[in-house]
């Protein structure tokens, strides 16, 4: 295990906010969890578990507790079942599986971050979400220090949600994801921007590396490279309607996306209208092309991006009587 001190939370999150933690330890093999765990339990520190940073902000003062990561590797591909550690980059499992011409992730492709934390809010994009291929996880259970594998239903995945970040937050460290994947190719009508990317370029190939490429050139277009800007992707969780509420919002000429995951309203789309689309607000820039996204252009402090959320937050509710939910996790 490696052990590092006052590691600058901005070097290791794609926001690039935040001062340091006291500690960051990494994972290389599984006896090292315990022992990690210990480590911190005998300083009598907080732990937070952190992959590639992609959904999480630091804040100014820092964090005063120890940082664990999975670093730990590898994939391995049995019958129809494929075992990812959870310290892979999760577009290159992405890229092993389209390669092999299996679908069942390949609409997840170029999503920032590790496949460690691919279960914890069920990533999704494009018509798919991880849970739709989700077998299993092996877990280290903080609440008894036994090592378990919990099954697809036992993460209650939903809309950005699972056990990892309700009920359950901070209990499980993901070791390896299993997943089912089959030779195949994803079903039409694909998801609209997808649909209308064909339409305009007259792609033919669907295959799972086909539909890789798409999306992410759709993504590049669209989506800040966490290399070149700094941002976690949407800020903002989209807004799930009950039919009532739809029916109320359609009445009043607003958007609502009728997706196999229910019924919402973008984001992005109230942000535009609210005016926001292209400014920039105490250093973070609104991403004209997809204002769900916030992108740190010049903000000093979490408090700037936090300045930028409430002004926001405030005159959507105001224009439309939605209050935005913030998706990225914060370290405390
Ligand atoms: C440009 C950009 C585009 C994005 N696009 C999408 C998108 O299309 N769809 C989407 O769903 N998300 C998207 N995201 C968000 C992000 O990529 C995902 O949430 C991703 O899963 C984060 O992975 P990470 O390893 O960086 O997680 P981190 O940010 O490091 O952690 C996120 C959460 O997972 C927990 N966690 C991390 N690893 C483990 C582990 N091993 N065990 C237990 N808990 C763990 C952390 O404690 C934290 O609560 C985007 C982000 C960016 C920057």
């Amino acid at each position: 295990m490696k052990i590092r001190e006052n590691v600058p939370i901005s070097e290791l999150t794609t926001m690039r906010l935040g001062g340091a933690a006291r500690y960051v330890l990494e994972i290389e093999k599984e006896e090292d969890i315990p022992d990690a765990y210990n480590f911190a339990k005998e300083k009598n520190l907080p732990v937070f578990v952190l992959g590639g940073g992609a959904n999480t902000i630091g804040h100014d003062e820092g964090f005063d507790g120890v940082i664990i990561t999975n670093k730990m590797l590898g994939i391995a591909l049995v019958g129809d079942k494929l075992t990812a550690q959870g310290g892979e980059v999760w577009d290159d499992v992405v890229a092993f599986t389209t390669e092999r011409n299996l679908t069942g992730i390949e609409a997840l492709s170029k999503i920032p971050g590790s496949a460690g934390a691919a279960p914890v809010q069920n990533i999704g994009a494009y018509g798919q979400d991880v849970s739709d291929t989700f077998v299993s996880a092996r877990v280290y259970d903080t609440k008894d220090g036994e090592f378990k594998t919990l099954e697809k239903d036992d993460f209650k995945f939903s809309y950005r949600k699972s056990i990892l970040n309700t009920e359950e937050k901070g209990r499980y460290f993901v070791i390896s994801v299993t997943l089912e994947l089959h030779v195949g190719k994803m079903n039409r009508p694909f998801y609209n921007s997808i649909e209308r990317y064909i339409e305009k370029t007259g792609a033919t190939d669907f295959s799972p590396a086909g539909i890789r490429k798409i999306v992410s050139e759709i993504r590049a277009d669209k989506l800040p490279d966490p290399a070149v800007h700094a941002s976690s992707g949407s800020f903002f969780k989209n807004v799930y309607l009950n039919e009532e509420e739809a029916k109320a919002a359609e009445e009043k000429g607003y958007p609502v996306y009728h997706g196999h995951d229910g019924l919402k309203i973008n984001s992005g789309w109230l942000i535009e209208q609210a005016g926001f689309s292209g400014k920039t607000l105490h250093g973070m820039y609104v991403n004209p092309k997809a204002a769900l996204v916030l992108i740190n252009e010049s903000a000093k402090s979490y408090e700037d991006l936090a300045c930028a959320r409430a002004e926001i937050i405030e005159k959507v509710f105001r224009d439309f009587g939605y209050r935005l939910e913030q998706e990225p996790v914060e370290i405390l």
